[in-house]
């Protein structure tokens, strides 16, 4: 069966559609007040930035700034499942209860399931993740090893009735979640489907701007004996971690690699996991104490994903066997990968911040600039703002364009806080002067320049 590889994506595989945007007609309800129930950063901005409205404890409406940048986020993951030949599908949030029975995880999930009941009377629920799910859809249509190898993912809501939904996004009862289920007819496929994962994983958290530890860990209710969860250092994170200093060094930057090249993907796993990295779960004192005293951190972390490789624990309970090519069937090897979408939201940005509020990674920045016009209504302001905004957008950038009469303070504000990469400032004074004033939203540095070279230095 070729290459697992079918599709390269490349610009022309996932065109960026420009989408700009004038303030007068966007909705963006920005708060003036700080919401006092927010006891983090990430939880604060999203909440004044107007990204989302808590509809009920743990479970969010997202406003149009923050599913912008869900969407990116979402875009970003599922180029880097496809780029590692993996197969997206859409499962239904609502399951029901019989499967989960089969595997015995009805009864052993807990209170964190959400129990439904339809008219008839048939137990149902909100899927909490969807092992079940994907391994009957398996069993139903593949009997071959000829089929093998095959990875089904897909990003769906999820709920699980947490204890403490806190901090926004970053613990929601609902959350957004990309799952995605291996299916190998060896141990020694799943292992590579494993580190496939890995790699794409690697990738995807540069992409969102963020560097993602791979830590051993513990595979709790899912089962299973190969895990690894990758951890945003912050000190906000819920986790307690252990590394060795060295593995912050560790980029997988824009290196080419063959996802079917088994040797290829170990030699990464192997790069990225030998040195000591690990979550309290997991934690041993001793082995610890081998890395040099100097290089020993301990830190807290944000789970933004965990892959694991858990064998035939599923095929066997319910009976997802295929033909060995030998005449006998056999059980296939699964494992499953998770990357918490709509907490990165909340990742990203209690990384990525300054006491003026978000500062967007190019990657996933809802738009790319803003432009702000210091006196609506003057007609050499409004012309010179109108030429950039389809400029911008001609060279394919979304700007949002602060068309508003409204003080200067409020909308540099506004600007800052919703984080930007860049914003350019439009006032009468500089129009005489034939500049405007390019701002970097992350180091501050303001410069003026012609318009036309802000367009050439921002694109
Ligand atoms: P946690 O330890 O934070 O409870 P988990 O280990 O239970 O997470 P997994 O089953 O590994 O979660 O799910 C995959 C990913 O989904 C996690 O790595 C995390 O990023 C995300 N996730 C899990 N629970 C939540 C939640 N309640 N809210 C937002 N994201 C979540
Ligand atoms: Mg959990
Ligand atoms: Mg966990
Ligand atoms: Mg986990």
């Amino acid at each position: 069966r070729g290459s697992l590889v079918q599709i390269k994506p490349d610009a022309t595989d996932f065109p960026k559609k420009a989408n700009p945007m004038r303030m007068s007609r966007y909705f963006l309800p920005v708060l003036k007040e700080t919401p006092r129930e927010a006891q983090i950063v990430s939880h604060r901005y999203m909440l004044q930035a107007g990204m989302i409205k808590q509809a009920s404890a743990g479970i969010y409406s997202w406003l149009p700034l923050g599913f912008k940048v869900l969407r990116k986020i979402e875009d970003i993951v599922h180029e880097e499942q496809a780029r590692a030949g993996h197969i997206a599908i859409q499962m239904p949030t609502i399951q029901s209860a019989d499967l989960w029975r089969e595997s015995g995880r009805y009864d052993a999930y807990g209170d964190e399931m959400l129990r439904i009941k339809d008219r008839g009377g048939r137990e149902m629920l909100f899927t909490p993740t969807a092992e079940e799910l994907v391994t009957d859809i398996f069993r139903a249509h593949v009997t071959s090893y000829k089929d093998l190898p095959l990875t089904l993912y897909q990003i769906q809501w999820k709920f699980r009735d947490e204890v403490r939904p806190r901090f926004g996004v970053m613990r929601g009862r609902e959350f957004y979640m990309k799952d995605g289920y291996n299916f190998d007819l060896t141990k020694e496929d799943a292992l590579h489907a494993y580190n496939r994962h890995l790699v794409s994983y690697l990738r995807t958290y540069e992409r969102l701007g963020l560097q993602a530890i791979p830590m051993r860990a513990d595979s709790g209710p899912i089962g299973g004996d190969d895990t690894h969860e990758f951890l945003v250092l912050a000190e906000t994170g819920e986790s307690e971690v252990f590394y060795d200093s060295e593995i912050t060094d560790l980029k997988f930057g824009d290196r080419e690699i063959d996802y079917d090249d088994k040797a290829a993907c170990q030699a990464v796993l192997e790069e990225f996991t030998s040195r000591y990295a690990r979550t309290d779960e997991t934690h041993d004192e001793a082995l610890f104490n081998e890395v040099p005293e100097t290089r020993r951190k301990v830190a807290r972390g944000i789970e933004v994903g965990q892959i694991f490789y858990f064998g035939t624990k599923y095929s066997d309970a319910m009976g997802a066997m295929v033909d060995d090519g030998k005449g006998g069937k056999v059980p296939v090897h699964m494992g499953s990968h998770g990357i918490g979408v709509s907490r990165l939201l909340g990742a990203i940005i209690e990384a990525s911040h300054d006491d003026k509020g978000i500062i967007w990674p190019e990657g996933v920045t809802p738009f790319h600039v803003g432009i702000l016009n210091m006196r609506s209504g003057d007609e050499a302001c409004d012309a010179a703002c109108e030429d950039l905004y389809a400029k911008f957008t001609a060279a394919g950038l979304e700007p949002l364009y602060d068309d508003r009469d409204e003080r200067a303070g409020a909308k540099f504000g506004t600007m800052d806080m919703i984080g930007l990469p860049w914003r350019i400032t439009v006032g009468p004074r500089g129009i005489k002067n034939g500049v405007v004033e390019v701002t970097c939203r992350r180091t501050g540095e303001a410069v003026e320049m012609p318009a036309a070279d802000a367009i050439a230095k921002i694109q």
